[in-house]
């Protein structure tokens, strides 16, 4: 079970999320959405143990997360952080594979699973050998992905892990991300600002805002059950202003 209890996060003066509770669904999607600045990134950092709570509990498989049992419980997350979050000195290959090689897996297994997953993001194998900052953002973002995955970690964090995609990329790898979060039973909490790509991935959405959780569901029930008008708002603006022609 990955779960907040109360939790509460302040940085300095701004209150990032007030007193929130929720449990997570295991082997299910769950995707975040809201305006900047409404929390979704601390509740990943929280799950994620990068920063703990003021008050209340973060649970992960069972286990109230603490310093104790973070480097345990890591590696059972893959983490993709917003903005991707390579380390700059590293190559993209060794970043993929730097957790693996401290665990000392065998090279077989690294290199096969290098190539499988080169495939399943779409980066041409060439780009490997190139540090963070000779790559676009796109093709970061897609070596970040690769690194959360390396290890087939059964919970993954994903922040806006497609938002520097061209839309053709996007769209192939939102194809091939759904297909592995429910054929390899994933539980997976995935951060975005798309009302699309919320409900494409989502078994439950949670719309967000000022640290509050507004709603929770499908897609559905955000359109036709808006539980206030913020959540109407928020549906409407991202329909945008020129609705393409079928
Ligand atoms: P989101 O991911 O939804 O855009 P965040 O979780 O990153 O939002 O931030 C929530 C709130 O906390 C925002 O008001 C943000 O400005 C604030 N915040 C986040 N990180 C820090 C930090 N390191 N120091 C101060 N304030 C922060
Ligand atoms: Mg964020």
């Amino acid at each position: 079970m990955i779960a907040l209890e109360n939790v509460s996060k302040r940085y300095s003066q701004s209150v990032a999320l007030a007193p929130l509770s929720f449990a997570f669904r295991p082997q299910a999607t769950t995707v975040l959405i809201g305006p900047s600045g409404c929390g979704k990134s601390t509740v990943l950092r929280l799950l994620a143990g990068l920063v703990f709570p003021d008050n209340g509990r973060v649970m992960v498989n069972d286990l109230q997360l603490s310093d104790a049992n973070l480097a345990d419980l890591r590696q059972q997350m893959g983490y993709v952080i917003q903005d991707g979050g390579l380390f700059p000195h590293l190559t993209a290959r060794d970043n993929v594979t730097l957790l693996a090689r401290y665990l000392r897996r065998d090279n077989e297994f690294i290199t096969q699973r290098l190539t499988e997953l080169s495939d399943w993001v779409r980066l041409p194998s060439a780009l490997l050998d190139r540090y963070a900052q000779q790559l676009s953002g796109g093709q970061r973002q897609r070596v970040a992905l690769m690194r959360a995955l390396m290890l087939d970690p059964p919970l993954l964090l994903l922040d806006e892990p497609l938002g520097a995609l061209d839309p053709i990329t996007r769209y192939a790898l939102q194809g091939e991300l759904k297909s592995i979060f429910s054929q390899l039973k994933k539980t997976v909490v995935l951060v975005t600002h798309d009302l699309h790509e919320a409900a494409y991935f989502a078994d439950q959405i949670v719309l967000m805002r000022d640290g509050h959780v507004i709603q929770t569901g499908a897609i559905d029930d955000f359109q036709k059950r808006p539980v206030a008008p913020f959540v109407s708002e928020f549906v409407t603006a991202q329909r945008g202003h020129v609705p393409l022609a079928n």
